[in-house]
């Protein structure tokens, strides 16, 4: 069997990956158009923040692992199209025939709204893209990011570590509304408005770029979109991503696609949402590798879970939002509660969590401190998941530690008491 994978980053390489512990005989080929393969979309900012010595090393996995399990990169080489009844495709460079074709294109941060003139790279989710600007953000006094989302105020947090003064831009009232409720972040607002190099301007949607009234470097922290790859030929939905079947499979026989192209399930409401996040597109990558053969595994999709720092706060968030209360059939009730990071800690951890009122069924948690509490989100990822009701918490065993922890364990100590808030 020849299964070919477009994109060496998280989905390609997981699906090749994948496919090698599952058919050992099988010829995998990745086709990458990039130098660089397994680039980190936010590479360029862990360079420079001295994590990587060279902007090259921001990778996850290396040639040679690939190499190792036997598979092919051809690296610098750009697919163009498919013929799905001759099972061939076509790239810059040559024609290949395909058993099993796998499109791993994922997305980019070029935004689609924004008027660019095109000789610019306004964006650094790729290696390229970010050789390219490393420079210029050096040289940079002040910046100007469009978009206040995850990628934006990581950007912000950076550039003004970096003594730059950053201009940022948002739609929204608030940053960082996919993952967390305004009211919420009360706090964390608060701070940011004591930042002096934080120009901040809500409610301020850009569509042209214009440079002299912008700021010397103006770069798109917008939400990603799917990259267009076969959009012609495969069925899509209204937002481009291609439709496919809970087997990760496309309109066309033997063709998958997995990560930032397709719509995940939303766990919680069985929907299906646009979720692009790296365990997501790991995941279907080595879904979609299950199913090459026959129809085996579906894809469970996912739950949305972040954690990031920023401006030396740590946040963190999973699953439902009360703002999103209205797309849940049933009654929700609401417990923020602001208590110690652990025993002896100084540093006060905000939680806001949504639990079904009638079952008690933990739905979301949103997690904020200037202690890290990051690692805690796993555990409520791992709850909703489990579908685990406040009763069953209560009497699950966790470790205590007076250095680490509370006295009860972090999700079951929020649940002695009475004080919920019902919405
Ligand atoms: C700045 C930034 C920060 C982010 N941080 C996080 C984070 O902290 N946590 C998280 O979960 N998610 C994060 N994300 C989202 C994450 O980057 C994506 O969900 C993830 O990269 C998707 O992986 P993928 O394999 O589907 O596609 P991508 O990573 O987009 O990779 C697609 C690959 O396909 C290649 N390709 C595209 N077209 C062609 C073609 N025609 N021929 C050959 N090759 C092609 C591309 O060069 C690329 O290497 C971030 C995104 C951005 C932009």
């Amino acid at each position: 069997m020849k299964i070919v994978i477009i994109g060496a980053s998280f989905g390609g390489v997981y699906c090749a990956l994948e496919a090698r512990r599952l058919y050992p005989d099988a010829e995998i080929m990745i086709i990458e158009k990039n130098e660089q393969l397994a680039f980190l979309p936010n590479g360029l900012l862990l360079y420079l923040q001295g994590v990587y010595e060279n902007l090259a090393d921001a990778t996850f996995i290396s040639k040679e692992t690939l190499m190792k399990n036997n598979i092919q990169l051809r690296l610098q080489e750009i697919f163009l199209s498919c013929d799905g009844q001759e099972k061939t495709l076509q790239t810059d460079c040559g024609t290949y025939m395909y058993d099993k074709l796998v499109l791993a294109t994922g997305s980019t941060q070029q935004s689609k709204v924004i008027e660019l003139q095109e000789e610019e790279i306004y964006h650094y989710k790729t290696y390229q893209a970010a050789k390219y600007l490393l420079p210029k953000i050096e040289e940079a006094q002040e910046i100007t990011l469009i978009g206040a989302g995850q990628a934006g105020m990581e950007a912000a947090s950076v550039f003004i570590e970096l003594g730059k003064k950053v201009h940022l831009f948002e739609a929204m009232d608030y940053p960082l509304f996919k993952y967390f409720d305004q009211d919420f972040l009360t706090p964390f607002l608060a701070a940011l408005e004591k930042i002096p190099q934080l120009d901040l301007r809500l409610n301020q949607r850009i569509t042209q770029m214009d440079q002299e009234e912008l700021s010397e470097l103006i770069l798109t922290t917008v939400n990603v979109h799917p990259t267009e790859t076969m959009s012609d030929v495969l069925a899509t939905h209204s937002d481009l991503t291609i439709q496919t079947n809970d087997f990760l499979e496309t309109s066309q026989k033997d063709i998958f696609a997995v990560g930032d192209l397709i719509q995940i399930p939303f766990t919680l409401t069985n929907e299906k949402i646009y979720l692009p996040q790296i365990n997501h597109a790991v995941r279907s990558g080595m879904t979609a590798a299950a199913n090459l053969v026959k129809p085996t595994k579906k894809f469970r999709g996912g739950l949305r879970m972040i954690g990031t720092k920023i401006f030396g706060w740590y946040l963190a968030s999973v699953g439902l939002l009360e703002s999103e209360a209205f797309l849940y059939p049933k009654k929700l009730m609401i417990k923020t509660t602001v208590i110690p990071a652990s025993i002896t800690s100084k540093e006060t951890l905000y939680c806001k969590l949504i639990i079904e009122r009638k079952t008690q069924r933990l739905l979301g948690v949103q997690l904020l401190s200037q202690a890290n509490c990051l690692a805690i989100i796993e555990r409520c990822g791992w709850v909703i998941q489990q579908e685990m009701t406040i009763e069953a918490l209560l009497e699950q065993d966790f470790f205590f530690q007076s250095q680490y922890s509370s006295t009860l364990a972090f999700l079951n100590d929020l649940f002695v008491g009475c004080d919920t808030d019902e919405i």
